[in-house]
């Protein structure tokens, strides 16, 4: 039976059941992501498995598998950028004692009553994992095409431009 993904759940409770919980999302669904993504296409596959380790922390262990589509910042064409994240959250309260004995492993993974809902925790795990700067490969990327010509026009008439210059005064 699919969970209902926008229906708050309890990191809490179902770690006391070591819970198991794998779904996917769609990309044009999840509202923080947009303006971020160029194509809002694809789909975001999770796992999320929950359990207190050794200290009596709550851990969400999160693994996402996602493409996406962003926008080369050289040459501003789409890239598909591949992202495949796990990590280890552990649940704190408010203050601030909890934050500093997390052990270093987690990353702190705030609840508000103790709720989440599955789409909040797999879109900040996917927000946390998207590259700032997305580049094409450097043999794939147009815009070192488009540099590699300037450059090779250039060396074939160096003084083109002065050329130019000089009969623009005529
Ligand atoms: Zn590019």
């Amino acid at each position: 039976m699919p969970t209902d993904q926008s229906r708050s759940i309890n990191p809490l409770r179902l770690a006391k059941a070591k819970e198991r919980i794998v779904g996917s999302l769609q990309l044009g669904s999840l509202a923080r992501l947009k303006g971020l993504l160029l194509e809002n296409k694809g789909e975001l596959k999770y796992s999320l498995t929950f359990d207190y380790d050794e200290a009596g922390v709550c851990v969400v262990g999160s693994s996402i598998e996602s493409r996406l589509i962003l926008q080369c910042q050289r040459c501003f064409k789409p890239v598909e950028v591949e992202i495949n994240k796990s990590s280890l959250l552990g649940v704190v309260n408010d203050d601030e004692d909890a934050f500093d004995s997390l052990a270093r492993e987690y990353e702190p993974l705030q609840l508000n009553d103790s709720l989440i809902t599955v789409e909040e925790l797999v879109e900040d795990e996917l927000l946390l994992s998207i590259p700032l700067s997305a580049l094409h490969p450097l043999d794939q990327c147009t815009a070192i095409e488009d540099l590699e010509r300037i450059n090779a026009e250039a060396k074939l008439n160096p003084f083109s431009g002065l050329a130019a210059l000089i009969k623009d005064k005529d």
